[in-house]
């Protein structure tokens, strides 16, 4: 099983949510994960724009290389007999999850997507997951299973994101599975 996260490796969460609060990226953090604390604000205030808005989650716009991203994992998939499913971790407002169903119900992935406060828990020997968090991808591992970090600039690889991100998963996908 391939589990691909949909937050900041398929749609553009942090983007997103930063133009909202009206705030520039933090570059003092690059390369790191950030909350309302490093943007000056409390985590409320961070998540504001979001609370009780389903809409705001369902109509996240794609990340520029999200769709390419998602071709690319969903033909590997296939060709290797894999099952594809789309593992994301909602915010603690159900709104949150309501969105995220009408995201994956807009493009078709309702039966496919898997959402949960914990992503380790589902994780097993031989199953990738393919995510943008150092930390959800360091708990998968531990968990048993294998996992690939997609560099982008909050995470401890945003030094190799100026390349093709659908090569570079492809590769780490060949690589995972022919060992
Ligand atoms: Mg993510």
């Amino acid at each position: 099983m391939i589990y691909l996260d949909l937050d900041g490796v398929l749609v553009n969460f942090i983007y997103s949510l930063l133009y909202d609060l009206g705030k520039v990226y933090p570059e003092e953090h690059e390369g790191k994960w950030f909350y309302g604390e490093e943007l000056g604000i409390t985590d409320e205030e961070f998540w504001a724009p979001t609370v009780g808005k389903p809409r705001w989650w369902a109509d996240l716009p794609w990340m520029p290389d999200g769709q390419a991203i998602f071709k690319t994992v969903r033909s590997f998939a296939v060709e290797n007999n894999l099952k594809l499913k789309i593992l994301t971790h909602p915010s603690n407002d159900p709104a949150s999850w309501a969105g995220k169903a009408m995201w994956a119900n807009n493009n078709n992935l309702l039966q496919d997507m898997v959402m949960t406060l914990d992503k380790s828990c589902i994780a097993k020997p031989g199953d990738i997951l393919i995510d943008d968090s150092d930390t959800n991808v360091g708990l998968w591992s531990e968990a048993g299973g294998s996992a690939i970090l997609v560099p982008r600039r909050w995470n401890s690889l945003y030094q190799e994101r100026d390349q093709s991100m659908p090569e570079y998963i492809l590769k780490a996908l060949r690589r995972l599975t022919f060992e």
